[in-house]
């Protein structure tokens, strides 16, 4: 049997995505106050030490360590952002600020407090007096040539304020992926009209759109599109050529107008289509050159699922990030759950308990329809199909999407 008849683990499902996808996208420089939430696309290395200059970090006086004067002749005050051209020398000290460079000939700052003042000199409390202290040596925060920051990370305050420091007034970072949201189905209204008779809103070109842009994508479309056939072409077919991805919804089941399946089959190569997956059986993938396209079932946690575990991985590669694929951590079942005939991904609520121990309780009844299972969770517990019920305490694999609280599971 090929992928695309039989029911496929979502684990091998996850592998076609790393076969098939494994182009990167290019770099684009951005202003620094732009970077936040994005990823660093080539390593930052440190191009000087710094800091550049031995700097104090006290305010007080430098002196000679080894001098044994008993007061000493206060030469110059050394200010932050101001390098005098002085010399500390036996029996003569500066009087030096917090960030000031370190005068020439000084080796240890003694602070203020431990100093006392006559005339124009410096008694200090001998015993305060070492070498080096109180002095942050030339390259002590960082070397000329070290990897300060890997490719792929995403950048937040520390990165960026690092980049500042280190003067990238511009970054280079990766391009946000492009990508397409398109709802299918002839049953949809928007959400600001009443559905008639057999109508819904459509949510999922809401959430989806939401989705995309959490993760750091660019939505350049966001549109619905009937089932009919000859305009879901042309529309498939304009959007593969814009995006670097395309997400559609709907239309990939079994029924007469599930027309996306078979168009998919004509625009490019199918790689999985039925998944042995709950929520998220008729979840299909395809690519064509570098173009990716998801065509998510039309149920809206069905759609958020597939999301959350297909299309955000194809994000991660394609966005440089590492360990793309999702990450599952352990969890311990609060209640009793009942498996089905696939392996389940179960809104739950986890959170850690007093020991550190996560927890997580399912977000009720578990149908893919009820967008209410996928409000308030932050993650998934992975059930797998078996005869017997899973039971309170029981360890299962989890992934975790949300912040996760101490206590309350
Ligand atoms: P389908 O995958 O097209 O067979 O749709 C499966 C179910 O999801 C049907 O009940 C649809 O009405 C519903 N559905 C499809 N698309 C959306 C959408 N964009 N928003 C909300 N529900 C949808
Ligand atoms: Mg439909």
């Amino acid at each position: 049997m090929t992928a695309t008849e039989r029911l496929l683990p979502p684990g091998e499902a996850l592998d076609l995505v790393f076969a098939n996808v494994t182009h990167r996208l290019p770099a684009e420089e951005i202003d620094l106050l732009e970077a936040p939430g994005r990823i660093l696309s080539g390593p930052l290395v440190a191009d000087r030490d710094l800091p550049p200059f031995p700097a104090s970090t006290m305010d007080g006086f430098a002196v000679i360590a080894d001098d044994v004067s008993p007061w000493r002749e206060i030469i110059a005050d050394q200010f932050a952002g101001d390098m005098q051209d002085i010399e500390v020398t036996e029996g003569t000290c500066a009087r030096i600020m917090t960030g000031a460079p370190v005068p020439k000939g000084a080796d240890a700052v003694v602070p203020v407090e431990k100093t006392e003042l006559r005339d124009d000199h410096m008694v200090a409390d001998e015993d305060e007096i070492v070498e080096g202290a109180n002095i942050r040596p030339i390259g002590s925060d960082l070397r000329k040539g070290d990897v300060l920051i890997e490719a792929g990370t995403t950048l937040g305050p520390a990165e960026i304020g690092l980049l500042a420091s280190l003067g990238h007034a511009r970054v280079n970072v990766v391009r946000r992926p492009r990508v397409s949201v398109l709802s299918t189905g002839d049953e949809l209204v928007p959400p600001d009209q009443e559905p008639g008779p057999g109508q819904i809103r459509d949510s999922n070109r809401f959430s989806l759109k939401a989705a995309a842009e959490s993760a750091g994508c660019e939505v350049i479309y966001c549109g619905h599109g009937p089932d009919v056939e000859d305009e879901l072409r042309a529309l498939v077919t304009d959007l593969m050529k814009q995006s670097d991805i395309v997400i559609t919804s709907g239309g990939v089941s079994v029924g007469d107008k599930d027309l996306l399946k078979t168009l998919f089959m004509e625009l490019g190569s199918v790689h999985f289509q039925r998944l042995f997956m709950k929520p998220g059986k008729p979840l299909n993938f395809m690519t064509s050159g570098e173009t990716i396209v998801f065509g998510l079932p039309g149920n809206p946690v069905s759609a958020l699922v597939g999301f959350e575990v297909f299309i955000k991985t194809a994000i991660r590669i394609i966005s440089g990030q590492p360990n793309p694929a999702p990450r599952l951590a352990t969890v311990r079942l609060a209640e009793s759950v009942q498996s089905s005939d696939r392996i389940e991904y179960m809104r739950a609520v986890i959170a850690t308990d007093d020991d550190g121990v996560l927890w997580a309780k399912t977000t009720g009844p578990q149908q893919s329809a009820r967008l209410m299972s996928l409000v308030g969770a932050n993650g998934f517990i992975l059930i797998a199909p078996r005869e017997t019920n899973y039971q309170p305490d029981e360890v299962v694999e989890a992934l975790i999407t949300g912040h996760v609280a101490q206590g309350g599971a």
